[in-house]
C-alpha cells in the first residue's frame, strides 16, 4: 500500500449497495447524457487513492451520480465533501449518503461547467501560489463530452489563478476517454502529442494514473477510461496569456503531419505570410522542418514569446483569424462563380 493509501478509513454505517440505490431510485443510466456508473467500490477506492492523502481535506466531487466514488471519498476521512450533480434524479440517493456522514456533505444540484468554484471552499484554506497545494481536491468521473471542455476551462483557470485555483494550486483527479488521457500526457515525439499535451503540460504536472477497462462501468462505454491527476505548476513553462498560447498551439497543430512552419504561417494574413513566418521561426530559433509532434515545450515557449513580440509590434495581429479569412475567400469565390453564371445566362 502507498503512503497515500494509508489513511485511516471512516466506516460509513451499513448502506444499500450502489446497485440497490440504482434500483431503489430508478436511476437507469441516461445514454443521451453518456452516463456510465462505477459499481465496483474497490475501483472507486483506487481512483480516490490517486488523489493522495485526503484526511481532513475539502473535496469537490463533480458528477457523483449514484455515489460509488462518493463513498470512497467519505471513507478517506475528508473534512468536507461538496457534490455537484446536474441530474436531479441522483439527489435523493446522495442525500442518503449525506445522512450517513452527518455534517460532512453539501449537495449542489447544478452544472459544473458554470458552478462558481471560486466560492466553493472556505476562504481560510487559501494558499499562495508558491506554497504547497491547499488541502482542496477535485475528483470526478464525468461524461467524456463534459470532461474535455471542462479541463480546457480549468487549465485557463490555472493560468489566471481563478475558479478552483483562487485557493492556490488545487489538485484534480479526473477521468477521461483513454485516448484523451494519452494525449494529455504525451511527450515530444509521441504520436499522441497534440494541443492538449502542450496546454496541460505547460501549466500542470500531469500524471496518467491507471486505465479502467470499459467493462467496469454499467452500461459499458465503447472505450476504456484513464484516471489522470493534475497538479498546477508553481511556474508555468510558457509565461504568456492562455489565449495566446492556445492560438499558437492550435495553429501549429492545424497541419499536424506537415513541417511546423505551415501551421505557424496561419497566424498571419496571407499578404505577408511567408515573410512573417520566417521572422517568427528565426526569433523563436525553431527549425521550420520539424513536425508539430517533434516540438519540445521549449520550442513552444520560443514560438509563443516570438508571436507575443510580433503582436506587441502590430496591434491588429492577434485579432487575425485564418478561418475567417478562409471563409471569406470561399464566399467571394462562390459569389464570383454565381456572378459568372448570371452573366452567362444573360448572354
Ligand atoms: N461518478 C459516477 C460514477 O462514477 O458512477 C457517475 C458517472 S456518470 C459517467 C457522470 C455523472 O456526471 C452523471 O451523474 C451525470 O448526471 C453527471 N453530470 C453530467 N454532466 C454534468 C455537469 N455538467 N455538471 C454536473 N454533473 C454532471
Amino acid at each position: 500500500m502507498t503512503a497515500s493509501g494509508m489513511v485511516a478509513a471512516l466506516h460509513l454505517p451499513p448502506l444499500p449497495t450502489i446497485g440497490e440505490i440504482i434500483k431503489l431510485f430508478h436511476l437507469q443510466a441516461n445514454k443521451q447524457l453518456s452516463q456510465n456508473f462505477l459499481l465496483d467500490l474497490k475501483l472507486a477506492d483506487k481512483i480516490v487513492r490517486q488523489a493522495g492523502n485526503l484526511k481532513d481535506a475539502h473535496v469537490c466531487e463533480v458528477g457523483p451520480g449514484p455515489g460509488g466514488i462518493t463513498r470512497s471519498i467519505l471513507n478517506a476521512n475528508v473534512a468536507q465533501l461538496l457534490l455537484v450533480e446536474k441530474d436531479t434524479r441522483f439527489i435523493p440517493g446522495l442525500q442518503m449518503l449525506s445522512e450517513a456522514a452527518p455534517g460532512k456533505v453539501c449537495i449542489v444540484h447544478g452544472d459544473v461547467l458554470t458552478y462558481r468554484m471560486d466560492r466553493a471552499f472556505p476562504e481560510h484554506l487559501r494558499k499562495t501560489w508558491q506554497d504547497d497545494p491547499p488541502n482542496i481536491h477535485i475528483i470526478g468521473n464525468l461524461p467524456f463530452s463534459v470532461s474535455t471542455p471542462l479541463i480546457i476551462k480549468w487549465l485557463e483557470n490555472v493560468s489566471n489563478r481563478d475558479g478552483p485555483f483562487f485557493y492556490g494550486r488545487t489538485q484534480m483527479t479526473l477521468t477521461f476517454q483513454k485516448e484523451v488521457g494519452e494525449r494529455l500526457i504525451a511527450s515530444t515525439g509521441s504520436k499522441q502529442r497534440s494541443r492538449l499535451s502542450i496546454m496541460s503540460q505547460h501549466l500542470c504536472t500531469v500524471q496518467n494514473c491507471f486505465v479502467i477497462p470499459g467493462q467496469a462501468f454499467i452500461p459499458k462505454p465503447k472505450v476504456d477510461v484513464a484516471v489522470v491527476r493534475f497538479t498546477p505548476l508553481v511556474e508555468p513553462k510558457i509565461l504568456q496569456p492562455f489565449k495566446l498560447v492556445e492560438k499558437v498551439v492550435r495553429s501549429v497543430f492545424h497541419f499536424r503531419r506537415k513541417f511546423c512552419w505551415r501551421g505557424v504561417g496561419i497566424l498571419f494574413p496571407e499578404a505577408d505570410r511567408l515573410k512573417k513566418t520566417e521572422q517568427m521561426m528565426l526569433t523563436a530559433d525553431v527549425d521550420p522542418t520539424l513536425r508539430p509532434t517533434q516540438l519540445t515545450m521549449l520550442h513552444f515557449k520560443g514560438l509563443c514569446d516570438a508571436y507575443r513580440k510580433m503582436c506587441d509590434e502590430d496591434s491588429s495581429l492577434f485579432a487575425y483569424n485564418y478561418r475567417d479569412e478562409l471563409k471569406e475567400k470561399m464566399r467571394s469565390k462562390r459569389d464570383g462563380h454565381l456572378k459568372q453564371l448570371e452573366e452567362e445566362d444573360e448572354l
